[in-house]
């Protein structure tokens, strides 16, 4: 008889946006001439930067010929887009990374999902609340986040909470975490960390043998001097701390798929008996047995990113969808409303006015303004009482959007 994993048992269905879609259906189906606007997921919508289509068909073409053809590639990644990501995204900014230091992968979801693998059974994990649902899922399908509560918060999980009263820095929790996951510019909130913010969960990692699993998805976003791009600004960082980035957001990725991961090789756990192992050669180990490497054709393109037209074209697609934010954030303010984030993402955290429910919110934006947003409650229960929407929408539906906030909302 074949056993399952029960641990996939405890995990809530995909509740959330399989709710937001049902309630979606429901308002068209009542309402069929409305014209929706969809501000509520995470997704880009802009064509990718013409630099990186001429790169991938020429690469295509190579395929095509006996002489260039391209099989298996190395699972770590082709040598020619590791420099680049080392020159452009760390040396520029004085950061040293070696090439065997850079993971180029299939995304950042996959490996920041992954990544749990090479840590034992028994750590700690914590994470901000609300969060990205992939770090908390992740442990909980390998059975290391205990038994998930009424209240939606798993027994074996360290939540730190990030609201308004705290200015949406997460503090640290009562529990001592081995693991500490840490996304910022944050999603969902699309707030940010000072490097001094950052410096002190580095200290905290170090003085306690911890490892922080920084999400740096969103760091072309970054529009302020003080917020660090990477964790490895911060000093101390290369001992603790392994980062993900992704082309998704950057450059348009994500229906493309590249991104990397970068295992300093200082990091380091340790065994029940107490001996030093480097991430770096477990996760290695890993992904030569789990992964085949990323399409040739796919890292061409994102070699391309680092072009001088690269650099411009995908500058000015960040650009696009930060005018975007600007153009939400200032227009929920000036109807009134609590607004965070916005300024270093694509991401619009607002305060639900008097404190309603989230859902409650979104019923009410869907049948008034025919706009969709995502509950803040889905991304945890600190989410309570907030709502996200994106700037990844085109220039004419965030305006119309905006618009309709202004006239049609009843506040
Ligand atoms: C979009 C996003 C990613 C990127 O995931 P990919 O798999 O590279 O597309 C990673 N982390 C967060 C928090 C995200 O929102």
């Amino acid at each position: 008889m074949a056993l399952i994993n029960e641990n996939y048992l405890k995990l809530h269905g995909s509740y959330l946006f399989a709710e937001i879609a049902k309630r979606v259906a429901k308002f068209k189906g009542e309402n069929p001439d409305a014209n929706v606007i969809r501000l509520g997921i995470g997704d880009v919508t802009r064509p990718l930067p013409d630099a990186i289509i001429q790169a991938m068909h020429k690469a295509v073409d190579e395929m095509a010929d006996e002489k260039t053809f391209r099989g298996y590639g190395p699972e770590q990644g082709y040598d020619f887009l590791i420099e680049k990501i080392i020159k452009n995204d760390y040396a520029a900014r004085g950061i040293h990374l070696g090439m065997d230091e850079v993971f180029v992968s299939d995304g950042a979801k996959s490996d920041c999902g992954n990544i749990q693998e090479i840590f034992g059974i028994d750590n700690i994990v914590a994470v901000t609340d609300p969060v990205y649902p992939v770090y908390v899922d992740s442990n909980a399908m390998a059975g290391r986040a205990g038994e998930i509560g009424a209240d939606g918060k798993w027994s074996r999980i360290a939540y730190m909470p990030c609201t308004s009263e705290n200015n949406f820095i997460p503090q640290l929790p009562q529990t001592r975490p081995d693991l500490i996951y840490l996304c910022f510019p944050n999603n969902p909130t699309g707030m940010t960390l000072s490097k001094d913010d950052l410096k002190k969960w580095v200290d905290y990692a170090r003085a306690n043998k911890s490892i922080i699993l920084f999400d740096s998805a969103y760091e072309a976003y970054i529009q302020e001097k003080d917020v660090p791009h990477s964790i490895y600004e911060i000093e101390g960082a290369r001992e603790v701390a392994i980062e993900f980035r992704s082309f998704s957001k950057t450059a348009g990725f994500t229906g493309t798929r590249c991104a990397y991961t970068i295992v300093p090789k200082e990091v380091e756990a340790y065994t029940e008996k107490g001996e030093a192992i480097p991430l770096n050669k477990l996760w290695n180990r890993r992904q030569t047995t789990k992964f085949n490497g990323v399409p040739y054709i796919i890292q061409r393109g994102a070699e391309a990113v680092y072009t001088e037209e690269g650099q411009k074209q995908i500058k000015e697609l960040v650009q696009y969808y930060m005018s975007n934010a600007k153009i939400i954030k200032e227009g929920l303010e000036s109807v009134g409303l609590k607004v965070f984030g916005g300024v270093n993402a694509p991401y619009i955290w607002l305060k639900t006015p008097n404190d309603m429910d989230s859902w409650d919110f979104f019923d009410k934006l869907l049948n008034e303004a025919n706009i969709v947003g995502t509950p803040g409650s889905g991304f945890g229960p600190s989410g309570k009482g907030y709502f996200r929407l994106t700037a990844f929408g085109n220039r004419e539906s965030t305006e119309e959007a905006v618009e309709r906030f202004r006239k049609k909302l009843k506040l």
